[in-house]
């Protein structure tokens, strides 16, 4: 399954994936370098005691050089010919840089959005190396080892017995290990297991709620395609669906439906 695939299948998607690639074509053309590889071994205790690497004080990450690359961007934004939905809120976030008045931003959940895009570049050499050394058994936690988001995402992963729950940051784009049955969200755990809403029409993904919270997770239940079908964005239709169903969103998004 290819973005493009997928769009043709659901085409009320693509506004979405417009502001998307603007986004990503204006975070193209912005200079950032990546954050160095931290020395594992002065994060290690940290980790152990659950603590999101960038919550950890061992690593020092220049957030300085995102936030200037940040800017950038929104001002490249401002001046590129983006659809009027996206086009004021960029120059009134561009206007904000060049003023020195810290009031809160107009538009903070753009802002985030930006940020991420940006951070997520700046970090991705991070990511991979910090998979590469994290012994996933030692984590198990509901929420994020790199940014201590909550989940966005679930992908069941290989095959029965052993098969795998990987949760999935929408933020850093981190997955990690969370066992198999429980609730990510209200943690109730053993005995009690997620219902399953299958998607008519949408072989692999499905939703998981837990009946304690009313919390649900966005499940991918197959191989391949991973950066399409894990992707928040890509699957927002599903939110609606769990939100007729009296569910709530307790995940994380960048990509809040009820935003005006
Ligand atoms: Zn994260
Ligand atoms: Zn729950």
């Amino acid at each position: 399954m290819t973005r493009d695939v997928w769009l043709t299948r659901h085409p009320y998607l693509q506004p979405v994936a417009d502001v998307q690639s603007l986004v990503a074509a204006g975070a193209d053309g912005v200079a950032v370098h990546s954050a160095p590889i931290p020395e594992w071994d002065h994060y290690a205790a940290d980790f152990h005691a659950g603590i999101p690497l960038l919550r950890s004080s061992t690593v020092a990450f220049d957030f300085s050089a995102v936030e200037t690359a940040v800017q950038s961007l929104i001002r490249s934004l401002a001046s590129a010919s983006l659809p009027e939905p996206l086009a004021a809120p960029c120059r009134d976030l561009e206007a904000e840089i060049e003023t020195t008045d810290s009031r809160s931003p107009a538009h903070p959940g753009l802002l985030h959005y930006l940020g991420w895009v940006v951070l997520v570049r700046y970090l991705a050499p991070v990511v991979s190396a910090f998979d590469a050394w994290r012994d996933e058994e030692r984590w198990l936690r509901n929420y994020c080892p790199t940014c201590g988001e909550p989940p966005t995402m679930a992908q069941l992963v290989g095959k029965d017995p052993g098969r795998l729950r990987m949760l999935s940051c929408g933020r850093c784009r981190t997955r990690w290990r969370y066992s198999r049955t429980g609730c990510p969200f209200c943690e109730a755990q053993g005995a009690h297991r997620l219902a399953v809403v299958a998607v008519e029409g949408e072989a692999g993904l499905r939703i998981d709620y837990c009946d304690a919270c009313s919390g649900y997770l966005k499940t991918y239940d197959g191989e391949g395609s991973e950066s399409v079908l894990l992707a928040d964005w890509t699957s927002l239709h599903l939110d609606m669906i769990a939100r007729d169903r009296g569910l709530k969103r307790l995940a994380a998004s960048l990509y809040d439906l009820d935003a005006s």
